[in-house]
Formats: C-alpha cells, structure tokens, sequence
C-alpha cells in the first residue's frame, strides 16, 4: 500500500510520492522563542519526529528543516520587561528548547535556521513578489497585496472576503485591511537591516518562506505544523511563494492542537504547562509517550491523570522488555538469539505496525498493536522456547524504536544516551554478574562480594531480587 498522509490543502488522505524518488524534504514551523517550550510545543515536535522516523524506517533519506523565530514583538517586548538584550532572550530560549527536544528524544534536525540569519533571502524573495506585483512599500513597511492572487485562502479553505484581517490596520499604510506586513518598518530602540525601503525587520510568514526554500529548494515535499497555524501563518507562507513562482510545499500536514482548558496554568510545578516543570515529575519516556500515543491530528486534552495512564501503559512495555532481556541474558545474548529466530506471528504484527503507520501516521493502532506483541511475549516468559522470547523482544524494540520509546535507548547509558553503549555495558555487566554467580556456587563468597563491590566502585549497583539479579546507574 505504502505511505498515505491527510493533506490539509485537498483536505484528503493522499498517497505520499516524495519528489524525488527516496529522498523527503521537510519543513516544520519552529518556535517564536519569547519563552521557553510548553507541551503544546513537545507535541508538534513528537509528532513530526514520528513522521520523520517513519520516513526514515521506511528507507527514505529525510532533509528535515525547523527553523527558529528569534525576532518578534514579543521577544522584544519580553527582554525589554526583563531588561535582556533581545537576543539574549532569544538564545536562553532556544536552547531551553533544544534541551526539551533532546529528553523527548526527537531528533535534532538536519539544519536549524534562525531567521535573524536569512535577512537576505528574505530580501530577495519581497524583490521577486515586488518584480510580479504582489508586494507594495508604503510608510516605512512592505506588505503583499492579497487581493493580487486569486489562489489566495486555498490553503485554508476560505474566501479572502470571509477573512477577518490577519493584523489591525490602524495606523499602517496598507492598501487593504487584508494584506499583511512581509517586511516592518522599524520603531525607535528596535533592531533594524538596513533595505532598499529603510530599516526595519522580517515579518513572520516571509521568514518561513525565505528559510523553507533556502534549505529545501522552490518546491519540497511536506510543509508541517500547528493546527493554528493553517491561518494566517501557512496561509500567507503559501501565497508568498506562489506570487514569487515557487511550488513550495507538495503537501501540507498540521497537528492538533493540546487543549489545556482543564488544567490551571501555573508556575507550580505539578500542573505548569512548561516542559521543564512537568519534566521534574515525569520521566520524559512518559511525556512522550503520552503526546505521541494520540493520533496527531486529533485534539489532546491536557491532565495529569492522562500522564499517569500513559507512564502505566509505557510501564508494561518498560517491565516486558526489562524481564525478557534479563531472562535471555543481557541485550546482546537477545539479540544474537532473535537473529535466528523465525517467528511468524511477529512478523505479522510488525506489518500490521506498517500498515497502522502508512495509514496517516495511525499510532494508537500501531501500539496497540505494539501492546499485543508485549502480551504475546509476556506468556512465554518463564518458559523455556527463548528463541520464541527472543523474538517477542526484538519485535517489540524495533516498532517501539519507531517512536522513539525502544526502553533500551532510553535506560541510562554510561557516559551518554546512546543506547548501543548501554547495550555494550550490559553484556558487559552480564559477564560479571555471571563470574559472580560463579564464585557464589563455588561459596567463594569474598570473590562474589569483590566483584559486587568493584561494579558498584564503576557506578553499577547489583540487586539481587526474586526475578534473579537486577542492576541499575547509580
Ligand atoms: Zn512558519
């Protein structure tokens, strides 16, 4: 069947034909950093991580481009109350982001553009709307005519005439209440670039354009974002481009929006909407579990109790993994035993993971479908088929790597988070715990407790348990 997604521009599942045959290109809008992330961000984040994972999973080679806005009112308006350089604010902001999309284990993007670098382009793009009539200087500003392009609300699905104006027209020169500011003339204290229309900075929708075909080319594959961001943000991104000649985006996907109505906003920690602060009391597996596991253009409405279910239901995949590769003997004795194993019941699951995910990105049936595979390889734990285990465990860790919640990735590595080395120490562990099981059968009981104490001299802490020996990272 192969990859479909739901294109917000036909307002239809399509089936995915990148460009370039094996090659994606990606854009997703980043954040406007006048603050740090909340998990309405986290969420778009995950899930076009997923998406790009996916891609990747099913052989393509992926450019994925997420830009950073670091310069807005309100940025500028947020460093002026604290009395920051504005880019002082812009970079503690973004790197608080960067922190937030490296516990939730999305992967960093392939270029990270800010747009207080890509004033040229942006330059060049309003020299090409002005060369083709779609763009207008007047007092100080630049704006894009919308009246100019008839294609203009294809994307949103909307009559320019039915369209409230995207920004108040008091006091600006525009010629229409619908045309919107590409570039905005500056105000005393404010950054300025100096341009063929006097200084002034970026405006929000040009920047994207600007950056999107700077990294991606004139046309590209998907655009991604934010439900709100359909209109005006995408709205204009699209004309822009299309007045300037450009294809841009071949598809448009948008995720649902975290409904936080239900929760109190607060800086307590416990029910902050902030990343960081809901990171102090959940393990970041379980945040991400809990925003990925809904499909992504559903809504999400926000609680605390809806985190408890999500850290439970990754608790019994975390548990299955953790017992199974115990039982076998360390990730690398598993894995050298699934290798030779053939076991048909789940490699039908697996494709049923496929098919869930090439149908728009279907998460809740692909891990229900992971929760099955968990079930089947619970019952032959205990027994003595580790062929059949063996392969359970390698099933479930690779549809769980999928989405980033393989448990192995995510136990503490030595050193970093990279999971091969935590699969490197513990088979490293494993020879030592099997030398000290050795030394206790022949009663040497000194030399057990040497190599206990030598493991836990290295940071590893040995815990003999009803299940057999358990070992953590201090
Ligand atoms: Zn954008």
């Amino acid at each position: 069947m192969g990859l479909a997604l739901y294109d917000t521009r036909e307002r239809r599942l399509r089936p995915f034909a990148p460009r370039v045959p094996g090659e994606v290109g990606i854009y997703l809008c980043g954040p406007t950093v006048q603050a740090g992330p909340h998990v309405g961000h986290a969420r778009s984040a995950i899930a076009f991580d997923i998406l790009r994972r996916w891609l990747l999973a099913s052989g393509y080679a992926v450019s994925f481009v997420r830009n950073v806005t670091d310069i807005d009112d309100k940025i500028l308006a947020g460093a002026a109350a604290e009395g920051l350089p504005w880019f002082a604010l812009a970079e503690t902001n973004t790197r608080a982001f960067s922190a937030a999309y490296d516990a939730l284990r999305v992967l960093p993007p392939t270029v990270e553009p800010r747009a207080t670098g890509h004033v040229p382009e942006m330059l060049a793009l309003i020299e090409r709307l002005m060369a083709a009539s779609h763009a207008y200087a007047a007092g100080g500003d630049v704006y894009f005519g919308v009246r100019s392009l008839p294609s203009y609300g294809s994307l949103s699905g909307q009559a320019p005439e039915a369209m409230a104006p995207s920004e108040p027209a008091e006091g600006s020169a525009k010629r229409d209440p619908l045309d919107f500011a590409l570039w905005k003339g500056t105000k005393p204290g404010e950054p300025a670039w100096e341009t063929p229309w006097g200084p002034g900075r970026p405006g929000w929708h040009l920047e994207c354009s600007a950056m999107a075909t700077r990294y991606l080319g004139a046309e590209f594959d998907i655009h991604a974002g934010g439900l709100d961001l359909i209109f005006p943000h995408h709205e204009n991104e699209a004309a822009q481009s299309a007045g300037a000649g450009d294809g841009f985006a071949r598809y448009w996907l948008h995720n649902g929006m975290v409904n936080t109505a239900g929760e109190k906003m607060s800086k307590s920690v416990g029910n902050s909407l902030a990343v960081a602060d809901v990171l102090q009391g959940v393990r970041p597996q379980a945040l991400r579990y809990y925003l990925g596991a809904p499909h992504y253009r559903s809504s999400l409405d926000y609680s605390l109790a809806g985190i408890a279910e999500a850290a439970a239901a990754y608790g019994r995949l975390e548990t299955f993994v953790r017992n199974a590769v115990d039982a076998l003997g360390g990730i690398g004795e598993a894995e050298a035993l699934a290798l030779g194993t053939d076991l048909p019941a789940a490699k039908a699951a697996e494709e049923s993971f496929t098919a869930a995910l090439d149908e728009d990105l279907a998460v809740p049936r692909a891990l229900a479908v992971v929760h099955g595979a968990v079930r089947a390889g619970n019952a032959t734990l205990g027994g003595d088929d580790r062929s059949a285990l063996a392969g359970w465990l390698a099933a479930v860790r690779r549809m769980l790597e999928v989405l980033a919640l393989d448990p192995v990735a995510q136990w503490p590595a030595a050193g970093g988070g990279d999971g091969r080395l935590r699969a490197v120490v513990d088979d490293l562990v494993q020879v030592a715990l099997a030398a000290r099981a050795d030394a206790r059968g022949r009663r040497d009981y000194a030399a057990a407790d040497r190599i206990r104490d030598a493991l836990a001299a290295a940071g590893v802490m040995v815990e003999d348990t009803a299940e057999g020996v358990r070992w953590h990272l201090r």
